[in-house]
């Protein structure tokens, strides 16, 4: 039993909490959930907690279904809340993640922490540790109609509107509280330009932690969510005629203290390493989408210029700049050489953040052990330019489908290896069945525009 492992222990009893929630992620990125009786958890941190993988989206063939979920002792935390209320009512619970064994005790390949581990672990190899910092974009509804009818938001404010008499700066003040009671500091809350559209950005953290608190943030969300009286929605793109809900993620590596993106000696002050990660997101960045972006529903907020009357600031070319939101890739200005860091904006915050920071780090290495060029940024508004002047100046589309984008991602060797065989294979299977169902479904669209014929 090592410190962590005692502490846990002793943490549980000296609060008298009865549940531990042991938590793990399924490929898609679905929070799974079991609970145990802190007198079980001794044998837990030995022996793990066997479990059925076959009934777990992606994990397992049913011939090879035992797995073992083995809690994590670093991630332990105290809810001193039951759900997202910060009233105690049943007591307090604790909750950790686990990792995911085969019975013989190796990882399993298809567990999502295990894919960033070994990303991180190669980056570490090459002296690097990798931080992120998630903006959170979400809908507050006041219902979820399951007929696939239009939900209601909230409230019709719109950026950073200080709403009176509204759920949503009630919800925003009791989620930030919530959030950082059990550890998770948020740097910025406020409301997002589409009526009950919220962000809350949270402080950066190594990507392992960070994707532990965005699987632990959509929870919390929903649950103070639910204490409002109100349904949060992270779909990336609930409106037709509103902006989708983005997770814009700023990346950076560290060697030791000092942060690997920046060189004072630079006119840019970018480093040779951060061009080249960037590089190695562009040049990698069409294969993969479909991890970034994995739903159907993905590909409407990156349409370009999905907005009639606005620009809805999802980005639908490949390309980045220093100031232009409408790139894929964003270097925002930074004051302390420790802040230096480029903005990837395709993410929605519907993916599996795992997976989406394995490739994200695996598609900058690359970039970096091969040495990629950074082509000249862009300047202009692409959205604006005709196809083209977009093909005169080399800037490909993304996937406009996930179909495109999957057919993209089968043909790539850096995302296979990132994934790991199981994982790839099965994200494509899962993928295209989600895109045949779609594709055969007869839309309001189709009914709107053809009956009459
Ligand atoms: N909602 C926009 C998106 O879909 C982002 C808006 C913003 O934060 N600038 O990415
Ligand atoms: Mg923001
Ligand atoms: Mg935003
Ligand atoms: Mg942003």
């Amino acid at each position: 039993m090592d410190r962590q492992q005692e502490f846990v222990l002793r943490t549980l009893e000296e609060r008298d909490i009865r549940f531990v929630r042991l938590w793990f992620t399924d490929v898609l990125g679905t929070l799974k959930s079991v609970s145990v009786a802190p007198a079980e958890l001794e044998a837990a941190f030995d022996e793990g907690i066997g479990f059925d993988g076959s009934a777990i989206e992606g994990f397992a063939r049913v011939y090879e279904s035992d797995m073992v979920a083995m809690p994590d002792p670093t991630t332990f935390q105290v809810f001193p809340f039951e759900g997202g209320g910060l009233q105690r009512s049943g007591g307090e619970s604790a909750r950790m993640f686990c990792d995911i064994l085969l019975p013989d005790g190796s990882p399993s390949w298809a567990d999502p922490r295990h894919v960033l581990r070994r990303a991180l672990s190669k980056a570490a190899e090459k002296g690097f540790t990798f931080y992120t910092h998630p903006e959170i974009e979400f809908f507050l509804l006041s219902d979820i109609p399951d007929n696939g009818d239009l939900p209601t938001p909230v409230d019709a404010g719109g950026y950073f509107d200080h709403t009176t008499h509204a759920v949503a700066r009630d919800f925003r003040r009791q989620a930030v509280l919530s959030l950082e009671r059990i550890g998770i500091s948020v740097e910025f809350s406020h409301h997002e330009v589409a009526p009950g559209q919220q962000e809350i950005d949270l402080r950066y953290a190594d990507a392992l932690t960070m994707a532990d608190n965005i699987m632990t943030f959509r929870h919390v969300i929903k649950e103070v969510a639910t204490s409002h009286g109100v349904h949060a929605s992270f779909m990336p793109k609930p409106f037709t005629d509103q902006p989708g809900s983005g997770m814009h993620t700023h990346l950076s590596l560290f060697e030791g203290e000092r942060n690997a993106f920046h060189d004072p000696g630079d006119p840019s002050k970018m480093s040779k390493v951060g061009k080249a990660f960037i590089a190695g997101l562009l040049t990698h960045a069409r294969e993969y989408t479909a991890i970034t972006n994995q739903w159907v529903n993905s590909y409407k907020r990156l349409f370009p210029q999905a907005l009639p009357d606005r620009i809805t600031e999802s980005p639908a070319y490949v390309c980045w700049g220093n100031l232009n939101r409408s790139a894929l890739v964003r270097v925002p200005a930074y004051g302390k050489p420790n802040s230096a860091r480029v903005e990837i904006r395709s993410v929605d915050s519907a993916c599996n953040p795992y997976l989406a920071y394995a490739v994200l780090l695996g598609a900058g290495m690359k970039g970096i052990e091969e040495g990629y060029e950074l082509p000249p940024g862009a300047e202009d508004d692409v959205w604006s330019l005709s196809d083209a002047e977009r093909r005169a100046m080399g800037y490909q589309s993304l996937p406009e489908n996930l179909a495109e984008a999957i057919d993209v991602m089968a043909g790539s060797e850096f995302v296979a290896e990132v994934l790991g065989e199981h994982v790839f294979e099965f994200f494509i299977r899962n993928k295209r069945t989600e895109w045949e169902e779609y594709r055969r479904e007869v839309t309001p669209f189709e009914r709107k525009r053809y009956l009459s014929l």
